[in-house]
């Protein structure tokens, strides 16, 4: 029984086989820090974070790096609007970042380089770029030129010919003018006046965004590292252009194993800005929805696929892991009942408890648990695992809840002990422990409330439009009542809180 992984650089599911042995080296394209996570950015840290705590229950020493991207236009933007400075968007959405993942139970990476930070590392590859060819300046901008590395392409499969132009968006008409092939990318952007720069041997300015991961990996990891993780959207350009910069500059391979996540659609649609159907998990959690709701969601489909996000596919998640939790709180509610000791420390049963198995049932199903995530990482076969591990668990939760401990005969205690430490277990490898929950009818009743609210707005809108503003001020009011603050927002859009 091996891990198998599909690497996108050769789109094939392969062995997985680390560089040293029973050490992992792995880097994570971070977020760009101008706004609040989103859906998108839970879909993929809780798929990476699962990888990772997998790699570790199989007995590997993880070194895990993810960066923050605080150098952007996007973030420049934000801090002109909000008339502030570009560090002070930063760190606040830095802070919110690790409140959003510290919620879902994804474990903190182990160093978390920022742009800013590793400026020295990013001037010193742009330099040895410069000096071997592959890379050349022009007023004060400096561009790698893609003809200069043989297989750029490799990992997209994108062959230059096909490719379109201003391909990232994030390129300018005057850049284009600047550069010898209209394919050629950025290293490093020239000061424009207001914004922030700093020195380089080619005059004020700052790095462009793909030879930051390049840099950031060399110095954190090294010139070859084991695994490279990020979202499918990240393939071109921004992998493609990593593996440029990093090759030509080394002569050696950036990552053996390129790994991508799949995108998050909205009942059907591309989850975007513009059609307003963005959410937050801030805003998602606000709604009722608990952590580990969504993060049984999200692993319920594979990571490489793209999911749906819809209410009933979430309101589904919600049972589902109303049942689990049951199961999972049963050994934290009634210890005593199960014998079991040391239960005090959950963290300490889910990583130490020695993998000796009592029946031959629970050994066939970590069996099954096992080859579930050696079949690149197939979450929701483990999780089928942990549903049946589950199923005796929580009809004895309920018949605690309904008949009390006294009256049941717990002569199978040993059994249903080591029952329940497995799926603690288990349940760890994938992130998911138990939870004060609310139950599936309050959730129900959130998602009813929700839309109650959603169709609240649509009437206060409706009645604005019409010039009834008695009418629109008395919804508002209405919903005030039940603690809900409507917040309108410039270009006609109405965001609530709960007050
Ligand atoms: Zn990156």
């Amino acid at each position: 029984m091996t891990l198998r992984l599909t690497n996108t650089l050769t789109r094939k599911t392969e062995i997985f086989q680390s560089l040293l042995p029973k050490k992992v080296s792995i880097y994570c394209c971070g977020v760009t820090v101008y706004d609040h996570c989103h859906l998108g950015h839970a879909r993929s840290y809780i798929a990476w974070d699962v990888l990772r705590r997998y790699l570790i229950w199989l007995g590997y020493e993880v070194t895990f790096v993810q960066n923050f991207t605080d150098i952007d236009d996007k973030i420049l933007d934000r801090a002109a609007k909000e008339n502030c400075s570009m560090s002070e968007i930063s760190e606040r959405n830095i802070k919110a970042f690790h409140e959003d993942m510290n919620v879902l139970g994804i474990l903190p990476p182990d160093r978390m380089p920022r742009a800013t930070k590793c400026l020295d590392g990013i001037r010193a590859l742009i330099e040895e770029l410069v000096t071997c060819g592959a890379a050349y300046s022009i007023d004060g901008d400096v561009y790698f030129s893609v003809t200069k590395h043989a297989n750029y392409g490799k990992l997209s499969g994108r062959q230059l010919e096909q490719q379109q132009l201003n391909a990232d968006g994030r390129v300018t008409d005057a850049e284009k003018e600047k550069k010898q092939s209209l394919f050629d990318f950025a290293l490093w952007k020239g000061a424009k006046q207001g914004e922030p720069s700093f020195p380089s041997p080619w005059g004020e300015g700052r790095p462009g965004w793909h030879i930051e991961c390049s840099a950031m990996v060399r110095e954190e990891l090294g010139e070859t590292i084991d695994i490279h993780l990020g979202g499918a959207d990240l393939i071109f350009p921004h992998h493609e252009n990593e593996i440029a910069q990093s090759e030509v500059a080394t002569g050696k391979d950036l990552a053996r194993y390129w790994l991508h996540n799949g995108m998050v659609n909205v009942s059907g649609q591309k989850m975007s800005k513009s059609l307003g159907n963005f959410t937050t998990i801030k805003e998602l959690l606000k709604q009722g929805i608990s952590p580990m709701t969504l993060r049984l969601f999200v692993l319920q489909a594979h990571y490489r696929k793209p999911i749906d996000f819809t209410d009933e596919a979430l309101k589904a998640a919600a049972k589902g892991w109303e049942g689990l939790n049951a199961a999972l709180s049963l050994g934290v509610l009634h210890s005593t009942e199960l014998g079991i000791t040391k239960q005090s420390s959950l963290n300490e049963i889910a990583i130490h408890t020695t993998k000796e198995i009592h029946s031959l049932e629970l050994s066939q199903l970590q069996k099954n648990f096992v080859e579930a995530m050696n079949d690149d990482l197939n979450t929701s076969g483990a999780l089928a695992v942990l549903f049946e591990l589950a199923r005796p668990l929580r009809s004895l939760a309920n018949r605690f809840k309904r008949e009390g401990t006294k009256k049941i005969n717990l002569s199978k205690t040993a059994d249903l002990r080591s029952r329940w430490q497995l799926l603690v277990q288990l349940a760890h490898v994938l992130g998911l422990k138990s939870e004060k929950s609310q139950t599936f009818s309050q959730i129900g009743e959130s998602f009813v409330m929700e839309e109650k609210i959603k169709a609240a707005i649509a009437s206060r809108k409706k009645a604005k439009s019409t010039g009834d503003y008695t009418k629109a001020d008395k919804i508002r009011d209405e919903l005030k009542a039940i603690g809900v603050e409507l917040i309108d927002k410039p270009g006609g859009k109405t965001d609530w809180i709960r007050i």
